[in-house]
């Protein structure tokens, strides 16, 4: 991609209007543009980093064995008052009517439409176990949206939803998607710790967050300093414990002591046991030809709030610093002169058509600025590496290789093998 052709508005200052630094970054390096208050429009370059990211969510849950579906954002009223949740959500479901005056809410989950789906369909419990997941636009009417995309009233969710024949069954699902969530993170590059969680507004037998670790984080949560211990502490006030004095003190599973840290819920799985199926009559015929009430489990990403999560744990002054897997391109080819040197513009397209052949997703920099401000954008947005191609280039065929992390060496541009080993080590 040449960078002149790229939408890519990006802005010398902070806008008042963002509070924390995955916020202020995302709109200094142009990848959204707020349309209303928690909605927003996803640029070029941040809607890359979205898909990159729902395809690694995507890859998983398909390897843990999980089928796509794609359910619809509209929602019919009748299917919400089975399980009463209707009146029960409050002014987060945004509810709408038709031409006819029928009543309808934008999703904000969807176990109602794939309870219905489940009980239309499946028949015998030689049918279960199912996981079914979509990746899909959700809308809640969030008290306070803030924090740009981090908390918005319009976002982008992986939710999946299990259907046992027992809580044995259930349990194995529920733990192969625990895995798929660590995976997905390990891929995408963040640290994490899961928590023992309040089960809210879907309920259920319990429940495990996924917290990335981060001082803007809404959630705070008590975890251990050398086990894998972790509680929000949201469910700690619940069951009426005091916070303050778990600080400090020995982890509750005998390995460490316990900090207090801030995290960002990027996911969250529950065994929800009954509680769908029984409202909604979801039984299938068991082993002995009888009825049996279905167990179910539900399993979110937030997929559009793991990009500020992300952020919030790699940037510097100069700007976001992507992990590989994310990154909405790889390398950057700085060409100093593109627009006046024969010379450079040529040798900057052959490496772009080599490296681009090669499987990367390359950007080039083939604006009339300068070193610096292509520089400065280029770190400000976040790219992994980049090759500077310019006076050196012009005078032994050399080029400058720099990564983000702050690395760099002077290569031949014969040597992109070199490059490559560079880059793969970063
Ligand atoms: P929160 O406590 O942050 O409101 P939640 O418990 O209501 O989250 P779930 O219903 O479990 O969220 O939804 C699954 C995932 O969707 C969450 O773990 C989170 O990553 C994401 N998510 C929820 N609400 C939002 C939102 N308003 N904006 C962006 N992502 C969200
Ligand atoms: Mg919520």
């Amino acid at each position: 991609m040449l960078l002149s052709k790229l939408l890519l508005p990006t802005l010398k200052d902070s806008p008042q209007e963002a509070e924390v630094i995955s916020h202020k970054l995302m709109l200094r390096a142009g990848m959204i543009k707020k349309v209303a208050s928690g909605i927003y429009t996803w640029l070029p370059l941040g809607l890359k980093v979205l898909r990159n990211i729902e395809n690694i969510v995507r890859e998983e849950m398909d390897a843990s064995g999980a089928q796509e579906v794609f359910m619809p954002m509209v929602q019919p009223k009748e299917l919400w008052e089975e399980t009463q949740r209707w009146d029960k959500m409050g002014p987060e479901l945004l509810r709408i009517k038709d031409r006819h005056d029928r009543d309808f809410c934008l999703g904000p989950t969807h176990e109602e439409v794939i309870t219905d789906i489940i009980r239309n369909n499946v028949k015998s419990y030689k049918e279960l176990p199912l996981n079914l997941y979509q990746i899909q636009t959700k809308f809640r009417d969030e008290v306070r949206p803030r924090y740009g995309i981090m908390r918005g009233r319009e976002f982008l969710m992986k939710d999946a939803y299990s259907f046992n024949m027992d809580e044995e069954s259930l349990q194995e699902t529920y733990l192969a998607m625990r895995e798929a969530y660590k995976t997905i993170l390990e891929r995408i590059g963040l640290e994490f710790k899961i928590s023992a969680a309040d089960s809210g507004a879907i309920g259920g037998d319990s429940s495990e967050e996924f917290h990335v670790l981060a001082d803007n984080g809404e959630d705070t949560i008590a975890v251990s300093d050398s086990s894998e211990f972790a509680i929000n502490t949201e469910l700690l006030l619940k069951e009426g414990e005091d916070i303050q004095s778990l600080e400090g003190n020995p982890s509750p599973d005998g390995k460490g002591t316990i900090q207090i840290k801030k995290g960002i819920e990027v996911g969250h799985i529950f065994k929800l046991g009954k509680i769908y199926a029984d409202d909604m009559k979801a039984n299938v015929l068991n082993k002995e030809g009888k009825a049996s009430t279905l167990y179910m489990g539900c399993y979110g990403i937030g997929v559009s709030r793991l990009v500020a999560a992300a952020i919030e744990q790699n940037n510097d002054e100069r700007g976001i610093i992507w992990p590989h897997n994310i990154a909405p391109f790889d390398i950057n080819i700085i060409a100093i002169g593109y627009d006046k040197n024969e010379e450079i513009a040529s040798a900057s397209q052959n490496l772009y058509k080599e490296l681009t052949q090669m499987g990367y997703d390359v950007l080039l920099d083939d604006r009339k600025d300068g070193y610096g401000t292509k520089m400065k954008d280029s770190e400000l947005i976040g790219i992994p590496l980049n090759i500077i191609i310019g006076k050196q280039y012009l005078e032994n065929k050399e080029i400058e290789l720099k990564s983000r992390n702050g690395d760099s060496s002077t290569n031949p541009i014969s040597d992109i093998k070199t490059i490559l080993d560079f880059f793969k080590d970063k």
